[in-house]
């Protein structure tokens, strides 16, 4: 398959695996920050057919995963009421909030419906005119675009009976987090590209200036990432601290226009929550003003409900680079993704369940001491 194959080609990843062999003189720290890098990279074992001068700690890009349990709760009381067809992509309602979960929400009488596309949670509302119509719009600035134009439709269409539960995030605040975190060992990204082919990368130079870090924007099958790894070790050992376009056949430096224009127009910058993280400044959007009768929040006045993260569950360390996945004391164990304990599990995307999915339950050691978050700028 043309773009596929040839970016699992085993003699060219060993050309490249040779190169960065050649290149690395002492250890280095990088971080992928998307979870479907992480996917590819324990899924074909780069990690383990890497230098061990070279590092790969897995970052905190999985939309499931970082999406705060309030906003599961919020999801799981607006489901519940009788007048509401709560729609959703399927890998959400098996996301544990306090208690419960969407499947058993449906499972209690509650409408939830999978989609496959925003759009068609807005044909749900046009087809049931007299129900109210939410739509789970999460993620990072890969699916806000199509939910924000979504919204947009329902506002040009007069579809009052739609709305967005809204818990996007952005990555760049997050890196930002991740580097003024006093435990952090990241020392060069692996950025992701299907992030980039929609914001571009003119958001990167100033982090990679500032944290003296390199930036390398990667595709997601094994050659990107073994491409971007060597262009970041070339870097790194070079001194040098570059944003570097490692996915030209799908970002341009501008991204795509089309799609910022309609984020600028249907969303602004918030703070928002990250599962086990925390609050992180600008590193959200929300429905702008001139939409915000489309906000379910708001409709369904859910504003007030706070929840605590399970104590056990270390995700938010997984999930800032802190603590591998198997060095959780319960994965494996009381956490698997039958009985997840945290999101990191749950979703597909998550780094517990790529260690659990790709037969990492050998690595197995006694768990590392908590990592200490105090005087991170993580609120
Ligand atoms: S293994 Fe389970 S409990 Fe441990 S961090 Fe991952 S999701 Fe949380």
């Amino acid at each position: 398959m043309k773009y596929i194959e040839e970016f699992q080609d085993p003699d060219l990843a060993e050309r490249l695996l040779d190169d960065i062999r050649a290149t690395v003189t002492r250890p280095w720290a990088l971080m992928e920050v998307c979870g479907g890098q992480t996917h590819t990279i324990i899924r074909h074992g780069i990690d383990q057919l890497l230098p061990e001068e070279v590092e790969l700690i897995h970052g905190p890009g999985c939309p499931v995963c970082v999406t705060p349990l309030e906003v599961i709760d919020k999801a799981l009381e607006i489901a519940s009421r009788p007048d509401v067809i709560f729609c959703s992509f399927g890998d959400m309602l098996r996301v544990p909030g306090t208690g419960r979960d969407l499947f058993q929400v449906r499972g209690t009488g509650g409408d939830v419906r999978v989609v496959y596309s925003p759009l068609d949670a807005l044909r749900v509302a046009q087809q049931n005119p007299d129900r109210q119509v939410v739509f789970f719009g999460i993620g990072f600035e890969t699916t806000a675009p199509p939910n924000a134009m979504t919204v947009y439709q329902a506002r040009k269409l007069g579809i009052r009976n739609f709305s967005l539960l809204v818990s996007h995030v952005r990555v760049p605040p997050a890196i930002e987090a991740i580097m003024q975190s006093p435990d952090c060992r990241v020392q060069a990204f692996l950025a992701a590209g299907h992030v980039c082919s929609v914001m571009g990368m003119d958001e990167y130079p100033g982090l990679a200036e500032r944290f003296g870090v390199p930036i390398v924007v990667t595709g997601f099958e094994p050659l990107d990432i073994l491409e971007g790894v060597r262009r970041t070790v070339r870097q790194l050992e070079r001194g040098e601290h570059t944003v570097d376009n490692a996915y030209p056949r799908a970002v341009r430096p501008e991204g795509n226009p089309a799609a910022r224009a309609m984020l600028d127009d249907v969303f602004e910058v918030t703070d928002r929550a990250w599962r086990g993280i925390g609050v992180i400044p600008d590193s959200g959007w929300r429905l702008s003003s001139r939409y915000r009768d489309y906000d379910a929040e708001h409709r369904f006045a859910v504003d007030g409900i706070t929840t605590r993260e399970p104590a056990a569950c270390r995700s938010g360390e997984v999930l800032q680079g802190l603590l591998k996945p198997h060095e959780c004391e319960a994965f494996g164990t009381t956490c698997t993704p039958r009985s997840p304990l945290g999101a990191t599990m749950v979703s597909s995307e998550g780094a517990c369940a790529a260690y659990y999915l790709y037969r990492r339950l050998e690595l197995n050691t006694p768990a590392r001491p908590a990592a200490s978050l105090e005087g991170s700028p993580v609120v």
